[in-house]
């Protein structure tokens, strides 16, 4: 049998040459090959709601069992638009405004294959999630990046120079994507900034897709603003949303994008050939999920805190550098103290010789060398996986010493 890395290259796409698998994932099969603690990838290790846990084996029970309509549930969709409506006061049509894909993942790059021709661009700000490069690509589009700067002390927040964010702006623009609060920074972005970035969209016809996935996940009495809130947005803001990170149930890939009718029929149509339609009785144990009281998201984003207060001491014991969130659950790092020439040959070490797997700051970057000496941290682990993370990185600040 040939080898993968023997084929002809004429059997692959161009497209899947500029870009590579996700580390991230990557890092979650490192972590359960090597027995390591897995702070990489974001995703809870403790247990979802037990009411929406019930709401979906009821809807299994009751045989909800067979597609959904393509572009979602009826109640899933009342239920997006009605919570719209009360945490932002965003009017939303359930039946012309909303489509239901298999996780925000879906809704993205559905949005991007929706609005984007080949030389459109999309900016994006750096450090990024991983997947917006692979997507825009995929789209035919071409990133360009806008950086954030890391805060100077651990008052202070991750910054965009305003003129940079403004030349970024070019004819060939179609899009920015905005992920507030953001992964992997744990940036909240504030209503100023988020009026600087409306009056570029709205100066050059430009469509914002804002990532929301961390929405209820805020610290330090940061509030979440969907950029849709804003005057003059909502006709050209696709708001992508979905149950994973605020219900705990990252494995069920029920996502969301909210954006204007014609919008919205373009990204059902993708949508539709892309996967058909999300989990039906998930879709209905997600309109269970929307309805919980706000008391619910109050202590999520309090269990959060404590687990970020948590584990920030002892990376900072061992000799990271931390940047903290302000909102969603990662925190970035900077290993200089270490001594390392990379965060691929850092995180390999804290994996194999330590027991912990995180997510080399390069996945973040265009450039590798702007990550080299970042990795990041994820802290949506029950306390005894935090515990049991700093034991282990007592061992990290014993042997640095040494070296
Ligand atoms: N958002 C998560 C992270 O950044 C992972 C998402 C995924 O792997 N699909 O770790």
């Amino acid at each position: 049998m040939a080898q993968i890395s023997a084929l002809p290259k004429h059997f692959l796409s161009d497209k899947v040459e500029h870009f590579t698998e996700s580390v991230i994932r990557e890092m979650t099969r490192q972590a359960m090959q090597y027995g390591a603690v897995n702070l990489a990838q974001g995703f809870p290790d403790f247990s979802a709601p037990e009411e929406i846990k019930r709401a979906a084996q009821e809807a299994i029970a009751a045989d909800i069992n067979q597609y959904a309509i393509t572009w979602g549930a009826k109640s899933l969709r009342n239920a997006i638009a009605q919570k719209m409506q009360e945490w932002q006061g965003i009017e939303v049509d359930p039946e012309r405004e909303v489509v239901v894909c298999c996780g925000s993942t879906e809704a993205m790059i559905a949005t991007l294959l929706a609005v984007c021709n080949k030389g459109d661009e999309v900016v994006v700000f750096e450090p990024f999630y991983e997947n917006y490069g692979p997507d825009s690509i995929l789209s035919g589009a071409r990133p360009r990046f806008v950086s954030l700067r890391p805060p100077a002390s651990a008052r202070d927040e991750w910054t965009f120079d305003a003129q940079e964010l403004r030349e970024a702006f070019q004819p060939q623009t179609k899009a920015i994507i905005v992920n507030t609060p953001n992964n992997p920074t744990g940036k909240v972005f504030t209503r100023k900034e988020l009026e600087l970035i409306r009056d570029l969209c709205v100066e050059y016809n430009v469509l914002a897709i804002t990532d929301e996935i961390y929405e209820h996940i805020l610290y330090d009495g940061t509030e979440h603003i969907s950029i849709a809130r804003l005057d003059g947005m909502k006709e050209r803001t696709i708001t992508i949303n979905g149950l994973s990170k605020s219900y705990s149930v990252t494995g069920w890939r029920v996502g969301w994008a909210v954006a204007p009718a014609a919008i919205t029929n373009a990204i059902r149509k993708v949508h539709d050939f892309l996967t058909v339609g999300a989990p039906a009785p998930l879709q209905e144990a997600g309109a269970a999920a929307l309805n919980l009281p706000a008391s619910y998201y109050r202590e999520l984003a309090e269990r959060y805190r404590t687990r970020r207060d948590h584990l920030i001491p002892a990376l900072e014991k061992a000799g990271f550098r931390c940047y903290p969130p302000r909102g969603a659950y990662y925190v970035m790092t900077d290993i200089s103290a270490f001594g390392y020439a990379s965060d691929m040959e850092f995180a390999a070490y804290l994996v194999k010789d330590i027991g912990i797997a995180c997510v080399p700051g390069s996945s973040f970057y265009k450039h590798p060398r702007d990550g080299a000496q970042q990795v990041r941290f994820a802290f949506c682990k029950k306390p005894e996986t935090i515990d049991e993370a700093a034991r282990r990185l007592e061992k990290l600040s014993r042997l640095s010493r040494y070296r």
